[in-house]
């Protein structure tokens, strides 16, 4: 007979499987902490990645969450280099690549997401680079240095960053924007505009309503605008896949690509959890699940799934947001991420902006460049 253990297993070390751990600790969870994770480095900052890490401004010390040591003071076990494979939620379990079974009272899935490759000739040879580990980071850092030119294909913020990285660096950089601006759906053409002026004023050439096609021996990409285009590094920001899949095995609701939770973080399945990118949870203000891809939100995320675990209430009801550094340029949002019907420019001093959206006459995010308290405004009416 196996007897269950109070064990709390994190799947994943990012930054919700990292806040969890830590959270549960403060919220005076005694159980011991396991946390499992396919990366080979405990958790870390991602968001260097495509700034100043990429831009040598930084090196490996800006990158870990916290010192080490960190985890064995708080008695956090981490077990790294081995995926999980299989979630058994009858026999509350989970096992591992290397053959490790390990029983859990808790099981947080925090595996987030890893980067999409599209079904193009080319596009999955190792040597067309995406980005999204730490080790996809050093691998573009040093590849950026060998290389004269670089096409990016996609511009979401992970495109837009490095793209004004890698043109910081000397490189000649063109960056593919399937749309007709860049983040279009998402910001609207005021800000698509926005973005587009900033990429074109850090030497980045733009090429909109522009798919990438597919990439030849070589590093020749073609595109639909440009039929050859020759460089020497390839990054493909195509999106992100949530890693839903060892949730959707074990038989715990999925909907979305992504792992339904509630605004506990807790899934269909009793003690399983899902935060962070994967998860498709249930935001109380907003009173409908959303799909969040933001680094504080999975911070947020994950310290409400170690507090449940801890048996300490705690919902989610924060507004989603991220921030992004193009260059020197700070963006902050704030939205419900679903969606607006019209998006209104207030231009203030100098580049300062606010962009408002909003469905129906209400506000449902914020857009703001060195506006800090529209921001702050615009996020408590999204909360209120
Ligand atoms: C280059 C880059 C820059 C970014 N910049 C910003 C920014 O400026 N602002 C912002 O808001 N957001 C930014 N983001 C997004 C942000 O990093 C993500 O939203 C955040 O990392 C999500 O955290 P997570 O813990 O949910 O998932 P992840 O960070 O993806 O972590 C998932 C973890 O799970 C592990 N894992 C996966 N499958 C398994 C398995 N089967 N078994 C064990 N472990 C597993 C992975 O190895 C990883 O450790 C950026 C992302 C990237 C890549």
């Amino acid at each position: 007979m196996m007897v269950r253990s109070d064990r709390f297993v994190i799947v994943g070390g990012g930054p919700t499987g990292h806040a969890a751990a830590d959270a549960y600790r403060k919220a005076g969870g005694e159980a011991e902490v396991f946390l499992l994770s396919t990366d080979t480095e405990p958790p870390y900052e991602r968001p260097p990645l495509s700034k100043e890490f990429l831009r040598g401004e930084v090196g490996e010390d800006a990158l870990p969450l916290e010192q080490p040591g960190f985890y064995r003071e708080h008695g956090i076990e981490l077990a790294l280099d081995d995926p999980v494979i299989a979630l058994d939620t009858e026999k509350h379990t989970v096992s591992t690549a290397s053959g490790r079974t390990v029983s859990y009272g808790h099981c947080l899935l925090a595996t987030g997401a890893e980067p999409v490759r599209p079904k193009l000739p080319g596009a999955h040879h190792p040597a067309v680079l995406t980005l999204r580990s730490a080790a996809s980071g050093r691998e573009l850092r040093s590849a950026a240095k060998n290389a004269r030119s670089a096409v990016i294909a996609g511009a979401g913020f992970i495109g837009c960053e490095a793209a004004i990285s890698l043109s910081r660096l000397g490189l000649q950089v063109t960056l593919l924007c399937p749309d007709e601006l860049p983040q279009y759906r998402r910001l609207g053409a005021a800000g698509g505009r926005k973005l587009l002026h900033w990429l074109k004023s850090e030497g980045v050439s733009v090429l909109t309503g522009t798919r990438l096609l597919g990439v030849d021996e070589g590093y020749r990409v073609r595109t639909e605008l440009v039929p050859m285009l020759d460089t020497g590094l390839v990054l493909l920001a195509t999106g992100i896949q949530p890693r839903f899949e060892l949730a959707e095995r074990a038989g715990i609701a999925v909907s979305n690509g992504r792992v339904c939770a509630d605004e506990h973080m807790r899934t269909s399945a009793a003690g399983v959890l899902a935060a962070g990118d994967v998860a498709f949870a249930y935001n109380a203000a907003a009173a409908r699940p959303l799909a969040v891809e933001h680094w504080d939100d999975a911070l947020r995320m994950g310290e409400i799934a170690g507090r449940t675990a801890a048996g300490v209430r705690d919902e989610w009801r924060t507004p989603p947001g991220f921030r992004s550094l193009l260059g020197d340029r700070g963006l902050k949002f704030a939205a419900w991420g679903d969606g607006f019907d019209d998006a209104e420019l207030v231009q203030h001093d100098d580049e300062a902006f606010t962009i408002w959206y909003r469905r129906e006459g209400a506000v449902v995010g914020v857009l703001t460049h060195d506006a800090d308290e529209d921001y702050e405004r615009g996020s408590a009416k999204l909360s209120a």
